[in-house]
């Protein structure tokens, strides 16, 4: 059976990489291309794969109430994206979500909607591979070596900080940890912020730069030695396998699968 997906935010990097894989996969039909910025204009002639006669609309409800699709891959933006996870399963349209924002509340309430409206969906903060193995690993890490810091490091117009992945790593770590570290001194900031945010003790440090993509490194800390894991997305296509995969697991799921993780059954 060929899974009908349409991408929303489908004129934004990600969006149209998906656009290229979702068109190039034999088990998946692009069915519909929906942006906040869609002037009718053919979403492949934009991806560079040639006219797909799928116009770019802007209006995600109605797109979907016409084109049905099976699922409907969202990478937008974190001041929209719950609006968009709430439309998607009010139509039993199964959202794999990548667009990152999205709080531990956040996960509760699309839990509801999910029940509610009986329709799965993924929401994973990164899709690629390697980084879910990076925060496994720095999970496993912190119940040795518990005292330990978070650099990720995106390119210059990732809006959100820290990145969603930073915030889950140190959620995991925290989780393996289980116990809270004070401080050994008394730290003054002579620039606020020098330190990094604090999730529960863990500090995250956000670095934004031109010719970044995605990556983050955990640095632990214990007598006489470091340990750093350190992962790198250095184009956007690292991102599509773990997509494509989950594409195609929410047909078979139910509930909200929270993680790539819990796809690969790591
Ligand atoms: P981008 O700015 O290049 O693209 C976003 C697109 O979404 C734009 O074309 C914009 O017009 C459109 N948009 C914004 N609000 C919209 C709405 N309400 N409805 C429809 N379209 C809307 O950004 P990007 O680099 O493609 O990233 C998008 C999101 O994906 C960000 O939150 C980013 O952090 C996240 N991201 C996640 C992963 C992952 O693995 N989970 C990987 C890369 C990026």
């Amino acid at each position: 059976m060929t899974i009908k997906v349409a991408v929303n935010g489908a004129l934004g990097r990600m969006g149209q990489t998906v656009v290229r894989a979702v068109h190039a996969e034999p088990a998946l039909q692009l069915v519909a291309a929906v942006d906040l910025n869609g002037d009718h204009s053919d979403i492949g002639t934009t991806a560079g794969i040639g006219p797909v006669r799928i116009p770019v609309t802007t209006d995600l409800a109605d797109t979907l109430r016409q084109t049905k699709p099976d699922v409907v891959v969202d990478f937008t933006s974190p001041f929209t994206v719950m609006q968009n996870i709430a439309t998607a399963l009010s139509l039993q349209v199964r959202p794999v979500v990548g667009t990152t924002g999205i709080t531990e509340a956040d996960i509760e309430k699309i839990r509801e909607w999910s029940a509610q409206y009986q329709t799965p969906a993924v929401i994973a903060p990164n899709f690629a591979i390697g980084a879910v193995l990076m925060m496994q690993f720095a999970a496993q890490a912190a119940k040795f070596l518990p005292e330990a810091e978070i650099i990720e490091l995106h390119h210059e117009r990732k809006i959100d900080a820290p990145s969603g992945t930073a915030i889950k790593t140190a959620e995991m770590m925290l989780k393996a940890r289980g116990q809270a570290l004070p401080r050994p001194v008394e730290e003054m900031e002579k620039i606020a912020g020098a330190r990094g945010g604090s999730l529960d003790g863990i500090h995250i440090h956000s670095v934004r730069l031109p010719g970044l993509v995605a990556h983050q490194e955990v640095i632990f800390g214990g007598l006489g030695q470091t340990l750093t894991i350190r992962h790198d997305s250095f184009d956007r296509t690292s991102f599509i396998p773990g997509v494509l995969l989950s594409i195609k697991e929410v047909m078979q799921r139910e509930g909200v699968i929270y993680g790539l993780e819990n796809i690969l059954n790591l």
